[in-house]
């Protein structure tokens, strides 16, 4: 659904697709955005891997593409044929992972050679203080030290500690998903009318992440459409992100906006944007409305 809008419409050029593999993961942390866990369902098969990245081509935008999750050295396997058919397809391939599989530099070593041979262009790892602090720092540094060795340009993604020390290259945690849950309590919170921007930065969309169900999703749990029922060419040539129910009024004023547009009754406070947003997106669930774009379930931990 579409709604008006005053401000000028703009095009999305999508360039980059990010391939959300699995959404099972060997942790559950309690900042994860799409409530990963061992248990999560929602694991890609090599057939929908090749139907994505052949609609990526026909996009002619696209250069890279990058392979997550959950965890998706879980399916190393699929992740590897993945990653060569996207090379192929003449796309930039990069991974993201938690470095689970780094037990010492030799073992990451054997890991990783693979992914250079196939000519991998970024590896970012998940490091913080909920992936298990020393043990997450220590494997991530083994995987770092064996990926330049290898060649593989790599980068750690830190999440700050919400009530522990914060390293100093650490980011925001974002209270969206099992973190809205989890420790959006443990903050200070701030005024809703103040929430007036998306972290996102609609209406410019230059990615969008794509699971196993088939959404393409804007955001986690805000699906703009599904591949199973229309090639991903023409969502995004179809999508007018002003006039998108949710991009629209969050490009337009944030969580704020889409509170007041949508009618929805909010809290005084929040955490942070993605807290009120997801909240705003809870409430709409329970009144059974937007159900087809507010998905997967998985997003909102059902
Ligand atoms: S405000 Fe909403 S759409 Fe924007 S990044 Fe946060 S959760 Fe996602």
């Amino acid at each position: 659904m579409e709604m008006s809008s005053s401000m000028t419409d703009s095009k999305i050029v999508l360039s980059s697709v990010h391939i959300l593999l699995t959404y099972k993961c060997d942790s559950e942390c309690d900042h994860c955005f799409v409530w990963s866990s061992p248990h999560a369902p929602g694991t890609m098969s090599i057939h929908q891997i090749t139907e994505i990245l052949k609609q990526a081509t026909d996009l002619k935008s696209v250069n890279s593409v990058y392979f997550e999750g959950g965890e998706p050295f879980l399916f190393y396997p699929i992740m590897l044929k993945g990653i060569e058919l996207a090379k192929q397809s003449g796309f930039d391939a990069g991974i993201v992972s938690n470095a689970y599989w780094a037990e010492d530099e030799d073992d990451a070593r054997l890991w990783l050679k693979p992914l250079a041979n196939l000519g991998v262009a970024d590896l970012s790892l998940s490091a913080d203080d909920y992936h298990g602090e020393d043990e997450s720092d220590r494997r991530v540094a083994n995987a770092t030290r064996a990926a330049e060795l290898l060649g593989i340009d790599v980068g750690v993604l830190r999440v700050k500690s919400v009530d522990g020390c914060a390293a100093n290259d650490a980011g925001d945690v974002f209270f969206r998903g099992r973190a809205a849950v989890k420790l959006a309590e443990k903050v200070p919170f701030r005024g809703s009318s103040t929430l007036t921007s998306c972290p996102e930065e609609p209406p410019d969309i230059e990615r969008v992440h794509i699971d196993a169900y088939g959404n393409v999703l804007f955001c986690q749990g805000i699906s703009i459409g599904n591949i199973n029922n229309r090639p991903l060419k023409a969502i995004i040539e179809q999508l007018t992100p002003e006039r998108h129910e949710f991009i629209g009024p969050l490009a337009r004023g944030g969580p704020a906006a889409l509170a007041e547009e949508l009618s929805i009754r909010v809290e005084e406070h929040y955490a942070d944007a993605c807290h009120m947003c997801y909240d705003i997106r809870c409430k709409l669930r329970a009144e059974g409305r937007f159900i087809e774009a507010l998905q997967p379930d998985q997003s909102y931990g059902d």
